[in-house]
C-alpha cells in the first residue's frame, strides 16, 4: 500500500513538471453528450494553431474518443522514447493524445470502471511528452464523473472551463449542474457556448429555429457566467468532421465559422484579463 502511495506521489510530481511547460490549460465540458464538445475542442485547437500558438489536445473521452477522427488522424500510433509517450501530430502541428490511438479496432469497447480511467488519465498527464505548449485543450466526456474530477484535481492551475450547451431546456438543466460542479471545485469558468443554435440555410441565408435559440444566453444570465457566443447548426460542420478536414478553415466564410472565431477572440480576451496572456 505504501509502495502504491509513493508511486502516485511520484506520478503527481511528474505531472507538475509536464504541466509547468504548458502556458494555458482549458477544458471543454458539458453535462450532456452530443452537444458538440469534441467538435468545438478540435476547431478551437485549429483556430489557436492558426494564430501561431503551439497547441495540444488531450481527448479524455475514454469511452467515446472522437478528436482523432475530427482532426483526420485516426490510426496513428503513439511512439515512446526516453522523454515519454510522444503525442500524435495532427494538422498545424497540433499534438494529440486519445484513447482512440490505443484501441485495436472500431468495435472494441472500453469497459473500464473509475479507477482504470483515472489510471489512464494520470498516465496521459504524467508520461506524455507534450513539450512546451501555449495551449492544452482537454476534451472531457459528458457529465461530471470520474474523468473531469480527475482532471480538475490533477491540474491545479487550469485556466478555465468552456461550458458547451445546446439551446434546449433538456440541455440547459444538465449544463447548469455542470456549472455547479465547476463552482464546487473552484475551477474558473471561461464561459458558456451555445452550440447548434438555430440554422442558417446555406442557399438562401434564411435563419431557422430548429433546436431553439438563446438557451446558452439564458443560463449565462441566470447564473452570472460570461456568454462566449452562439454557433449555428451547419451540416458542413458534421461533414467536415466526418472527413477529418477542419471546418473553420474549409468554410471560413460561413456564419458558423465566424461565430467560432468570435469565441476564440473571447477566450483570448479572458486570458488577457486574467493576466495570463499566451
Ligand atoms: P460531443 O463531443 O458533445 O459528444 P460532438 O462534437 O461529437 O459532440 O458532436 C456530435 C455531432 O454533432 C457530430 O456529428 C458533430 O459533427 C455534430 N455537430 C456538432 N456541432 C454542430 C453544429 N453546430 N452543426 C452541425 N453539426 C454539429
Amino acid at each position: 500500500m505504501e509502495e502504491r502511495a509513493k508511486e502516485m506521489q511520484e506520478q503527481e510530481r511528474r505531472i507538475k513538471i509536464r504541466m509547468a511547460k504548458i502556458k494555458h490549460k482549458l477544458a471543454i465540458l458539458s453535462g450532456k453528450g452530443g452537444v458538440g464538445k469534441s467538435t468545438i475542442a478540435a476547431n478551437l485547437a485549429i483556430a489557436l494553431a492558426r494564430k501561431g500558438y503551439k497547441v495540444g489536445v488531450l481527448d479524455v473521452d475514454i469511452h467515446g474518443p472522437s478528436i482523432p477522427k475530427i482532426l483526420g488522424i485516426r490510426g496513428r500510433e503513439l511512439a515512446t522514447g526516453p522523454p515519454g509517450i510522444f503525442p500524435a501530430k495532427g494538422p498545424l502541428d497540433i499534438r494529440v493524445v486519445s484513447m482512440d490511438f490505443l484501441l485495436p479496432d472500431d468495435e472494441t469497447p472500453v469497459i473500464w470502471r473509475g479507477p482504470m480511467k483515472m489510471g489512464a488519465i494520470r498516465q496521459f498527464l504524467a508520461d506524455v511528452a507534450w513539450g512546451n505548449l501555449d495551449f492544452l485543450l482537454i476534451d472531457l466526456p459528458p457529465g461530471t464523473g470520474d474523468e473531469p474530477l480527475s482532471i480538475m484535481q490533477l491540474i491545479s492551475d487550469i485556466d478555465g472551463i468552456l461550458m458547451i450547451t445546446a439551446p434546449s431546456e433538456v440541455s440547459q438543466i444538465v449544463v447548469k449542474r455542470a456549472i455547479g460542479f465547476t463552482r464546487e471545485l473552484r475551477v474558473p469558468l471561461v464561459g458558456v457556448i451555445e452550440n447548434m443554435s438555430g440554422f442558417v440555410c446555406p442557399k438562401c441565408g434564411a435563419e431557422f429555429d430548429i433546436l431553439g435559440i438563446g438557451g446558452g444566453q439564458k443560463i449565462s444570465e441566470e447564473l452570472g457566467v460570461p456568454f462566449l457566443g452562439k454557433i449555428p447548426i451547419d451540416q458542413r460542420i458534421c461533414e467536415d468532421s466526418d472527413r477529418g478536414t477542419p471546418f473553420i478553415i474549409e468554410h471560413a466564410e460561413t456564419p458558423a465559422a465566424k461565430a467560432f472565431m468570435q469565441v476564440v477572440d473571447k477566450v483570448e480576451g479572458y486570458l488577457k484579463q486574467r493576466g495570463t496572456q499566451a
